[in-house]
């Protein structure tokens, strides 16, 4: 079902003090906002932030990537049931950085979104394209291929627990945001590829790339994005905040 969702995502930033400071001071400034609010912590900050957001319940954990087998000889990896042990809720898969870095392929991540459904971890799945494919005129191409091999195998009744990300990779971390005409077109064209797949394009999905305070509202305010996915701008709570706020004065 589709819902405003604004999540953030702190990458390799945040030791357990400031998550628990950082949490706290973001409660009390988004009491009231409509749209659901997700935080994506490293995995060392997920046991804190869950014990600093626990009694509010305003905002839902997530972790920033997992491995899609249940355990075995996989050293450094951490498993889907190692998330849901200590309550987290959402995982980031499929983010750039780690296509980039860590040679994450369309394939992993389609495991990794199994994996995660069938232990009621949510999927925040990233798709995007290169600014290369962009000036190639490559766009539609690389994300509708990106999701449709993604969801192989899934069933429209899972898309009720995915939530999708379209972060197109020259606008992450850069400053760059696409403008929300761009933002929304690509957005479509994902849904429409979810719907060809599944015959319902019932599902979230984000714009992440260098969202802030002054973008927030334009593109979330589109007719196709559900909300956003924010790196830099959640890991300060005033600053992340303004953008859960994106809808009030
Ligand atoms: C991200 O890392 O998912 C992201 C969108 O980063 P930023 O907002 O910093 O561009």
């Amino acid at each position: 079902m589709r819902r405003k969702i604004v999540a953030g995502n702190w990458k390799m930033n945040m030791l357990p003090d400031a998550t628990m400071s950082v949490l706290e001071e973001l409660q009390t400034l988004i009491e009231g906002a409509t749209a659901e609010v997700v935080v994506c912590v490293p995995f060392t900050d997920l046991n804190y932030a869950y014990y600093a957001t626990q009694e509010k319940k305003t905002v839902h954990i997530g972790a920033q990537n997992m491995h899609w087998e249940e355990s075995g000889a996989y050293t450094g990896e951490i498993s889907p049931s190692m998330l849901t042990a200590i309550n987290c809720e959402y995982v980031i898969i499929g983010h750039s950085e780690r296509r980039q870095y860590f040679a994450e392929t369309d394939e992993t991540v389609n495991k990794k979104i199994k994996a995660a459904l069938a232990h009621n971890l949510k999927p925040i799945v990233c798709v995007g394209e290169t600014l290369e494919q962009r000036e190639a005129g490559e766009t539609v191409n690389v994300i509708t291929s990106q999701i449709h091999n993604a969801f192989e195998g899934l069933e429209a009744k899972d898309l009720d627990n995915i939530v999708v990300a379209y972060e197109p990779i020259w606008a992450i971390g850069t400053g760059k945001t696409a403008t929300s005409e761009e933002a929304n077109d690509a957005i479509k064209e994902i849904r429409n590829q979810i719907e060809k797949d599944f015959s319902t394009g019932d599902i979230s999905i984000l714009y992440g790339g260098s969202v802030k305070p002054e973008n927030a509202k334009e593109l979330f305010t589109t007719s196709d994005i559900d909300g956003g996915l924010v790196g830099g701008a959640s890991l300060k709570a005033d600053v992340f905040s303004k953008i859960v706020n994106y809808d009030k004065e």
